[in-house]
């Protein structure tokens, strides 16, 4: 990939519209959460998605967390059962993704879910993450802002270390006040599942659910997409290829 110019926009009115404008054009804009600095992309954009694997250099089996600005627009886009409502109902905004069923019709990249029929959500609470979601008006796909393998970022100098040169702009929010990722939690049915701890205890969740919750070792689940389906990419995949045709997405 072509190296580009970074460039670090202010926490100014300005600033946040000019990220806005280069997500709706497709491009890749790291941006503060209460948790660590996102990487985001417009989450209904196929190509604008493929970008972020190809910057982290990530396998595109991991799919990504989707972050929205409100509870109104994760409903639009998945199923919630009661536990689950109680839980957004509770700790978003905040450090907390649910992994639910996706919603048909959604528009959300396939890449973004890595071909599952779930999909992470979450409502960061930082507040320029959420005048970003705002001022943007969609579903934003954000893992952190780093190479994969890395250490999460927790400032715009972190962000730049890894991915100066690689993404079109950097939002400049300080630093991170939670700074480890978001608790990851699942659902079999109704049952709560923790799939990676994070910023929010899982006690909390345990405490207003009235119930223990499951982990991964206890249901002997061993990865991601095991808990409401499996792993089917319908996609087909062309190897060595120069460029890509109309109805195909490149990940070169
Ligand atoms: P991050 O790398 O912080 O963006 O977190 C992404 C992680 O969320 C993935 O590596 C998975 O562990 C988890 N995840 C995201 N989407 C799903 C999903 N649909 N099903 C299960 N786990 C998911
Ligand atoms: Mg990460």
């Amino acid at each position: 990939m072509a190296e580009m110019n970074t460039v670090i926009l202010s926490d100014s009115a300005r600033g946040l519209r000019a990220a806005a404008g280069l997500l709706r054009a497709g491009q890749l804009v790291a941006f503060p959460t209460e948790t660590v600095y996102g990487l985001g992309a417009n989450a209904r954009d196929d190509r604008a998605v493929a970008r972020i694997f190809t910057a982290k250099g990530r396998p595109v089996f991991n799919p990504l967390i989707v972050h929205v600005p409100d509870a109104a627009m994760a409903l639009e886009l998945a199923e919630f059962s009661p536990a689950a409502e109680a839980l957004a109902r509770r700790f978003w905004p905040g450090p907390l993704t649910l992994v639910l069923t996706r919603r048909p019709e959604t528009g959300l990249s396939g890449l973004a879910t890595a071909g599952l029929d779930t999909v992470a959500l979450r409502v960061p609470a930082h507040p320029l993450a959420h005048r970003l979601l705002e001022e943007f008006g969609g579903p934003l796909a954000a893992p952190s802002a780093n190479p994969s393998g890395g250490v999460s970022p927790t400032t715009r100098a972190h962000v730049l270390d890894g991915l100066d040169g690689a993404i079109a702009a950097v939002l400049d929010g300080g630093a991170c006040p939670v700074g480890l990722e978001s608790t990851i939690v699942g659902f079999d049915r109704d049952t709560a599942v923790l799939l990676r701890p994070g910023g929010l205890p899982v006690e909390e969740i345990a405490a207003l659910l009235g119930r223990p919750v499951d982990t991964l070792t206890t249901r002997h689940v061993t990865a991601p997409g095991q808990l409401q389906s499996h792993y089917a990419p319908r996609a087909t995949l062309r190897l060595d290829a120069a460029g890509a045709a109309s109805d195909e997405i490149w990940l070169g």
